[in-house]
């Protein structure tokens, strides 16, 4: 993962960041306590209906079962006093997600900042490349949000992380039955300079 203040890459819980200075110790003393876990699917904001969530979680165990890693999502109702950027690498390293191997990606949707942001664990930084996690969210993701389809954007986004990283992850032997399809990249083209979903 990278400095959310510098882009320096940082591989652990590194005390200070050695381009800027930038301490996670600041996001902690400006945050406070992490909130608990729940799962896979975190919706802090209450954005998702029960099934949805559910359908959610059960994909992403899966998932997790299958890949030896993890994916997580999240929604919270803002991220005050710091930004977007900061705080899901601030709560990507306060839940450890991916283990010690750090195999893992984190995504979180800030309700009040309308904004989408991506970490990924260093063991996946060469599978979901800055470039990639980008389009997928600006591209696919976004424009769902803006039209207020929440478990439709987390679970196009989802399923697009998915299959990036099993293709990456695992012999092609056979087909994934990911959803692959560009159909969400139809609204892409409009609006990509909107300020939702663009990554600081
Ligand atoms: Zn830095």
């Amino acid at each position: 993962m990278k400095c959310p203040h510098c882009g320096l890459i940082v591989t652990d819980r590194v005390p200070v960041c050695q381009g800027c200075g930038f301490s996670i110790g600041d996001l902690d003393r400006k945050l406070g306590r992490a909130p608990e876990r729940a799962g896979f699917v975190n919706d802090f904001a209450s954005l998702l209906l029960p099934d949805e969530k559910a359908q959610l979680e059960e994909r992403l165990s899966q998932f997790q079962q299958k890949n030896r890693g993890e994916l997580v999502l999240v929604t919270a109702p803002g991220t005050r006093p710091v930004k977007p950027s900061e705080y899901v690498f601030w709560l990507f390293n306060c839940w450890q997600v991916g283990g010690e191997n750090h195999a893992g990606v984190m995504l979180l949707l800030a309700q009040e900042e309308r904004r989408i942001e991506s970490e990924v664990g260093y063991s996946w930084e060469p599978v979901i490349t800055d470039l990639e996690s980008w389009e997928i969210l600006d591209e696919l993701v976004a424009p769902l949000l803006r039209e207020g389809k929440t478990f439709e954007g987390l679970r196009q986004g989802t399923e697009r992380l998915i299959a990036i990283l099993e293709g990456a992850l695992q012999p092609p032997d056979k087909s994934s039955p990911g959803d692959t399809s560009p159909g969400g990249k139809d609204a892409a083209g409009e609006k990509n300079q909107d300020e939702e979903g663009e990554i600081s």
